[in-house]
């Protein structure tokens, strides 16, 4: 039982002009393929863990093999990292953030747009490769993390609502050097939807219950 790189949710060329179909095609055949590969790699003196969502295998990286532990973080990581990111990119600005979203994002962080910039330093500051994220806890408290290379909040306890990749791979075809300029294309290609879904999802109670009043309860 092998991983296998899922094909792209939208066609190579749907996020242009933000990002182009070659770097689409780079970035996802080429380098979330090679993710894929040695992942696989890795696992092959590992027959019970072929079988095991690599999203669990990164929750708990201390129960793995002690041979495992910074294969899995790396390569694991890639490809459970391109996969969610993937599904979090849509066509330029073609969703709009859904106002419960809105809400959650003005109660941890003020406003949406302090949320932006915020986010926005987190991926711009990033020293060398990795990802800025948004992220929920078990107590549904939302917070910007900034991690390196293939790390994800999922190693911290921690649920991924949303991230941008600021690896060279990701940008550097289409904007070389000047990561702060596809850090303000990249907010045109978020799938708001997907972003607001997964919030929902990481905390179901929470989102059905808090709109009730004490009153609510009186029969
Ligand atoms: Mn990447």
């Amino acid at each position: 039982m092998k991983h296998e790189l899922p094909p792209l949710p939208y066609d190579y060329d749907a996020l242009a002009p933000v990002l182009s179909e070659r770097a689409m095609r780079l970035h996802h055949d080429r380098h979330h393929q090679t993710y894929v590969d040695n992942l696989n790699k890795a696992l092959e003196g590992h027959p019970e863990l072929q079988g095991v969502p690599v999203e669990d295998l990164l929750k708990d990286l201390d129960q793995l093999p002690a041979d495992l532990r910074t294969p899995i973080r790396n390569q694991g990581g890639g490809h459970a990292n391109h996969t969610l990111y993937w599904s979090l990119l849509c066509m330029p600005d073609s969703t709009e953030m859904p106002a419960s979203l809105g809400r959650e994002l003005e109660r941890a962080f003020g406003d949406v747009e302090a949320f932006k910039t915020r986010f926005s330093t987190a991926a711009v500051s990033l020293f060398g490769s990795g990802y800025a994220w948004l992220a929920v806890d078990g107590a549904g408290k939302l917070e910007i993390m900034q991690l390196q290379n293939q790390d994800t909040p999922l190693s911290f306890g921690r649920t991924p609502l949303l991230t941008v990749d600021v690896w060279e791979h990701a940008y550097y075809p289409d904007y070389e050097n000047r990561r702060a300029e596809w850090i303000k294309a990249w907010w045109r290609i978020v799938n708001w939807e997907a972003v607001a879904e997964r919030l929902q999802e990481a905390q179901p109670t929470r989102s059905s219950n808090e709109d009730l009043r004490p009153g609510d309860f009186a029969s």
